[in-house]
């Protein structure tokens, strides 16, 4: 499990390097994006596709594939793969075929979040994207006693609702921290209450990739 840049190609590891040159095949979420990324650091490597689409089919085969082929590496588009994208199944197949799975520590782009937040960081939990449609409801409710930092992932199409949402199930005094497009050049990071966000992103939209980060219930 190799992780891979949220943002700045310079954030990828020595030992990230090292293993995407070592193996005999990269497995990745989008071939033409990781393609990309390879060629980038100078590594040919044949890529095959392992994405939401193809997981449940083919996890098992390509576990047992890297069993007879030898080592391989799976990399998603960015960050950490099996963080809110494909790799949770490959692993468990692997673990059930006796392949060793070591996961890099690297990039991804819940823990800068949190930690930039300035919200307490000893403990949190990491609650996922944010249902699209269905489930919405049920998941702020989940979290309204939560005394630990929330950190989830939300579409910039929906932050307003999200913000809407949070207003009326979470509080308007409630703390909450907005990160948009981590580790690029037009990061962005907004602290306020919730009413205050809510004001913010009337007036304002907000476009590319959000982390939210909420304040645990005092
Ligand atoms: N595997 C990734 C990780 O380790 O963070 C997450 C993949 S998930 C499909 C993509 C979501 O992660 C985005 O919608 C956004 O919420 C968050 N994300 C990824 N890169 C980001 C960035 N540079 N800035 C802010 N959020 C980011």
């Amino acid at each position: 499990m190799v992780p891979t840049p949220i943002g700045n190609l310079k954030d990828i590891t020595l030992r990230a390097l090292e293993v995407l040159r070592d193996v005999r095949f990269v497995i990745a979420e989008d071939t033409r994006t990781s393609g990309f990324l390879l060629r980038h650091y100078g590594i040919e490597k044949p890529l095959v596709a392992y994405h939401q689409h193809n997981e449940h089919r083919i996890a098992g085969s390509m576990a047992r594939r890297i069993a007879s082929e030898g080592p391989a590496a799976l990399v998603s588009d960015a960050g950490t793969p099996g963080i809110s994208d494909a790799g949770y199944l490959l692993v468990n197949a692997c673990i059930k075929e006796g392949v060793e799975v070591e996961c890099l520590p690297g990039p991804t782009a819940l823990i800068p979040a949190l930690v930039q937040s300035g919200f307490p960081c000893h403990a949190f939990v990491f609650a996922g994207f944010v249902p699209h449609a269905k489930g919405r409801q049920n998941f702020w409710e989940g979290l309204r006693e939560e005394t630990r930092t929330v950190v989830c992932y939300e579409s910039p199409h929906r932050l307003t609702r999200a913000a809407d949402e949070i207003v009326k199930i979470l509080g308007p005094q409630r703390k909450v921290c907005i990160l948009r497009e981590l580790t690029k050049k037009f990061m962005e990071t907004w602290r306020g209450t919730a009413a205050e966000l809510q004001a913010r992103l009337s007036a304002e939209k907000l476009r590319g990739e959000i982390v939210l980060v909420i304040h645990g219930k005092e």
